[in-house]
């Protein structure tokens, strides 16, 4: 006879759900170990000290000034570029990590991207071998920070043809007068690259202005603003201000020199664009596996599912359109079209992936302390700065059609 055994009693192991990957594609695969490790250094950065304290200072309307030497411990001033005491890397790289610094808080991303891209772009791109030498190191320490005065009260979009503010040469000295709007950084920065027009060519110039000494130069800061809370914008007045010629940006001739700035810059908006909406994907998928509606996480909802499913189709779009763009920016053949379409495409997916991950949240979403309402209201600010989704399409429009609809 055979005693049978009772089979032990089936002890239920709580489900192991996925963590929320934004990475669907494996494109952080298409870096080198190197590279990898710099950005899981810049996430290691972004998770531990700015994701903890960022909400109360997009809240407060406010500069995170407490994170500046960690930041500067990075070591990643002048990503992409070489030389001048840069970090240097690949452009890939440079993508990255501006998209990892979205991925956490969108304001973030564009301080630097202001100080890095914008400000250091300019000299980088514009500047004589002297300026570069002289700028470019304390800039890449990050011990001088920078922004970049292109737009103006009256000038946004149509700032090709139509800047205002003055420039006239009495020797050796230029005298600048007029206004800039929105300028990221400008409150508090200490090197300002101020876009004008000649009198005497009408052409636009660029200078490199130090705010902080020259006589006439004044920032108010733009109060009351939705999005990209953390960075600081300001109005600046320039009454007078004399620069030193040595001072004008002396590979810069026209706008067109401008726009080769912009053309890097407005490409890298996309990668923010596109690591905004990581952030907010990444909150909804955590919110959607934890919280508990009809008795069942509202994850387990077909509706909730697709939600979710829409929002990744759009990141994996993002990001494969960013990785071929990077190819070609690398090997210099990134054209104004490519750089608009690619910044139109991402922003404009951003903010439909940005309010589905609202969505998910229901009432939860409209508040700051879940994350995804920082997300959703900077989302509207990328959408527009560095040349508007509308002005992105009008290049685009030109390159299919050969018409130019700009009036
Ligand atoms: C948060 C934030 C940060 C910024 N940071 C900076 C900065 O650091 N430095 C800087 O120089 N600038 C900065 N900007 C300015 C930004 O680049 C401008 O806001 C942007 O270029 C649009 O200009 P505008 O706001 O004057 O809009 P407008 O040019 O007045 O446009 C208003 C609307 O009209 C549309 N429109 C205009 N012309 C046409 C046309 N020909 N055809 C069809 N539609 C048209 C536009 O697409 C838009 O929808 C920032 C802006 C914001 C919001």
């Amino acid at each position: 006879m055979t005693t049978a055994t009772k089979p032990a009693k089936e002890t239920r192991q709580p489900r192991q759900l996925p963590p929320p990957n934004s990475d669907f594609y494996d494109v952080y695969e298409t870096l080198s170990a190197e590279e990898l490790a710099i950005v899981k250094q810049v996430r290691g950065f972004l998770e531990s000290k700015v994701a903890p304290i960022i909400t109360k200072y997009w809240a407060d309307d406010a500069f995170p000034f407490e994170l500046l030497p960690a930041f500067k411990e990075l070591n990643i001033g002048g990503l992409g570029m070489q030389g001048y005491g840069c970090r240097g890397g690949s452009l890939a790289l440079l993508g990255f990590v501006v998209m990892e610094m979205a991925r956490i808080d969108p304001s973030i991303a564009t301080f630097f991207g202001v100080h890095d891209g914008l400000a250091m772009g300019s000299i980088y791109i514009d500047g004589s071998e002297e300026q570069k030498q002289k700028w470019l190191p304390p800039m890449a320490r990050m011990e001088k920070i920078g922004c970049f005065g292109l737009t103006e009260p009256l000038v946004g979009s149509g700032t090709a043809g139509g800047l205002t503010t003055t420039a006239k040469r009495e020797g050796d000295t230029w005298i600048l007068n007029g206004q800039k709007k929105w300028i990221g950084n400008s409150t508090w920065c200490d090197v300002s690259i101020i876009w004008a027009r000649d009198l005497a060519d009408n052409q636009v110039k660029g200078f490199i202005v130090e705010n902080k000494t020259t006589p006439g130069f004044s920032v108010e800061k733009i109060q009351n603003k939705i999005a990209l809370k953390v960075v600081q914008n300001g109005q600046i007045t320039l009454k007078d201000c004399r620069i030193p010629e040595a001072n004008r940006l002396q590979a810069d001739t026209s706008f067109r020199d401008t726009a080769r700035v912009l053309r890097m810059t407005r490409y890298l908006v996309a990668w923010e664009a596109t690591g905004c909406q990581m952030g907010a994907y990444e909150h909804a998928v955590k919110y959607a596996q934890e919280r508990m509606q009809f008795g069942k996480p509202i994850g387990s909802f077909q509706l909730v599912q697709e939600l979710l499913a829409k929002m990744l189709a759009n990141i994996v779009a993002c990001q494969c359109m960013l990785a071929r763009s990077v190819q070609l920016e690398t090997e210099g053949k990134l054209t104004d079209a490519q750089a608009a379409i690619v910044k139109a495409f991402c922003t404009s997916k951003a903010r439909e992936t940005v309010a589905w991950a609202r969505e998910v949240l229901g009432g939860n979403g409209i508040l700051v302390d879940y994350n995804v309402a920082r997300f959703f209201a900077d989302a509207e600010a990328i959408y527009s700065y560095e040349g508007t989704y509308q002005m992105q399409n009008l290049i685009v429009g030109k390159a299919i059609t050969g018409f130019s609809a700009f009036v």
